[in-house]
C-alpha cells in the first residue's frame, strides 16, 4: 500500500521536482564462470566479498557453474545461503563464452565485473575499476602487462591472431585485453542484444564500442588445477573469432584463385600456340602432376575456408539456446536490499 502511494505521488509530480542526483545507491554484479574451480572458489569468494563490502555499492556475486564435475556447486551452494550470492548451474559444459553470457543475462547490477574463478584475476583491482567507472568510463578492461608465463609458441600465435582479426575492420580488438573487465549496464545491454550464437566475447566487447579505459595488470598464476584451454581449444577459439569477425579469408580465396587461374590460362594459350607454330610435342608429365596437386591443395583449402563460414551459418540458423540452466541458487540483487 505504501509503495503504491509513493509511486503515485512521484508519477504525478512534475519531472523537474525530482532531485537532480537522486541519492540511489548504485549496484554492481560480479560474474564468475567456473569449470571445476571447487578448490579455488572459497578463497576467491571470501576475498571478493571483502572487497565488495569495502565499497559503498549494493552488490551481488554470480557464480556460473559451467557443468563442473567437482565440488564447485557444493561450495557455491554454501555461499548462496548468504545474501548477495547467486549460483547458476548449467546442465552441462557449454564453454566459457556461454557461461559468461549466462552470467551477464542474470546480472542485475548497474555495472558488471567479469572475473575468472581461478584467482588469476585479483579482486584487489576491482576498487580501481569502480573508480574509473564512477569517473565516467563505460568499460574498464584490463591488459596483461607481460606474457612471460606463456611459452614463445603461444605468444606468437596470439600475436598472429590479433594481426589477422584486426586486418580489416572499423573497430579494433585490443591486444592482450582479456575477459577481466567492468562494463556499465548500457554496455551489458548492448552485448545481450547481439543475437549471435557463436559468442566470441573478445570480439563482441570491441564491436559494441563505448568509452573504454585500459588498466594494466599482471595476472597471478592459476591457484589450483590447470587451465582448460589447451592448444587445440585455443586454435578452435581463434577460428571462431576470425570467422565471426572478418570475411577477408573468403576474399583471399577468390584472389588466390584468380592469381593462380590467370597464369594457368596464359600458359595454356602459350602451349597451344607453340604447338601450332613450332610443332613441339606436348611434354612434361611432371609439370602436370605437380600443378594438379598444387591446384587440388588450394581447392581443398578454399573449400575448407568456405566450410568454416557455412558451419557458422549452420550454427546460427539452428537457433538453439546458448545454454540450459539446471538450477539457480540464491537471490543476488533480487533479494531486498538493506
Ligand atoms: N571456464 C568455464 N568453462 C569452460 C572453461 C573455462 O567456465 O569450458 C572458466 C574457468 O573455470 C575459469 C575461466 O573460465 O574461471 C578461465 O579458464 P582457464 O583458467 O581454464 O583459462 P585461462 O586462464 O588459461 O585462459
Ligand atoms: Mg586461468
Amino acid at each position: 500500500v505504501e509503495l503504491a502511494s509513493v509511486a503515485r505521488t512521484s508519477a504525478d509530480a512534475p519531472i523537474h521536482a525530482q532531485p537532480a542526483h537522486a541519492p540511489t545507491v548504485r549496484s554492481i554484479s560480479c560474474v564468475i564462470p567456473c569449470l571445476n574451480e571447487g578448490a579455488n572458489l572459497n578463497a576467491l569468494l571470501s576475498s571478493l566479498e571483502e572487497t565488495l563490502w569495502a565499497t559503498h555499492f549494493h552488490w551481488e556475486i554470480i557464480v556460473v557453474d559451467d557443468g563442473s564435475t567437482d565440488n564447485t556447486v557444493a561450495v557455491a551452494e554454501a555461499w548462496c545461503q548468504l545474501s548477495g550470492f547467486r549460483c547458476i548451474s548449467l546442465s552441462r559444459n557449454f564453454g566459457k563464452e556461454a557461461a559468461l553470457t549466462a552470467g551477464l543475462q542474470a546480472a542485475r547490477g548497474d555495472a558488471v565485473v567479469l572475473l575468472d574463478g581461478d584467482l588469476q584475476h585479483s579482486p584487489s583491482l576491482i576498487a580501481e575499476m569502480l573508480e574509473r567507472w564512477q569517473d565516467g568510463a563505460e568499460v574498464v578492461y584490463t591488459v596483461r602487462q607481460e606474457r612471460n608465463d606463456e611459452h614463445a609458441f603461444k605468444r606468437m600465435g596470439t600475436r598472429l591472431f590479433y594481426k589477422l582479426v584486426n586486418a580489416s575492420q572499423r573497430f579494433e580488438l585490443p591486444e592482450d585485453a582479456g575477459d577481466f573487465r567492468l562494463m556499465d549496464r548500457r554496455v551489458v545491454d548492448a552485448l545481450l542484444s547481439l543475437p549471435e550464437r557463436t559468442r566470441f566475447m573478445k570480439g563482441l566487447y570491441a564491436w559494441v564500442g563505448f568509452k573504454a579505459v585500459a588498466l594494466p595488470y599482471t595476472p597471478s598464476p592459476r591457484a589450483q588445477g590447470k587451465s582448460s584451454f589447451n592448444t587445440a581449444r585455443l586454435v578452435s577459439l581463434a577460428i571462431d573469432g576470425l570467422t565471426s569477425f572478418s570475411t577477408w579469408p573468403l576474399r583471399l580465396v577468390s584472389v588466390v584463385g584468380l592469381l593462380l587461374a590467370l597464369p594457368a590460362l596464359l600458359y595454356g594459350i602459350y602451349l597451344v600456340v607453340e604447338h601450332m607454330l613450332v610443332g613441339n610435342p606436348v611434354s612434361g608429365w611432371t609439370t602436370i602432376v605437380v600443378s594438379l596437386m598444387f591446384f587440388m591443395g588450394i581447392q581443398m583449402i578454399s573449400t575448407g575456408i568456405v566450410g568454416e563460414y557455412v558451419a557458422r551459418i549452420f550454427e546460427e540458423v539452428k537457433g538453439r539456446p546458448l545454454y540450459v540452466v539446471k538450477k539457480v541458487l540464491g537471490q543476488g540483487l533480487d533479494a531486498p536490499q538493506p
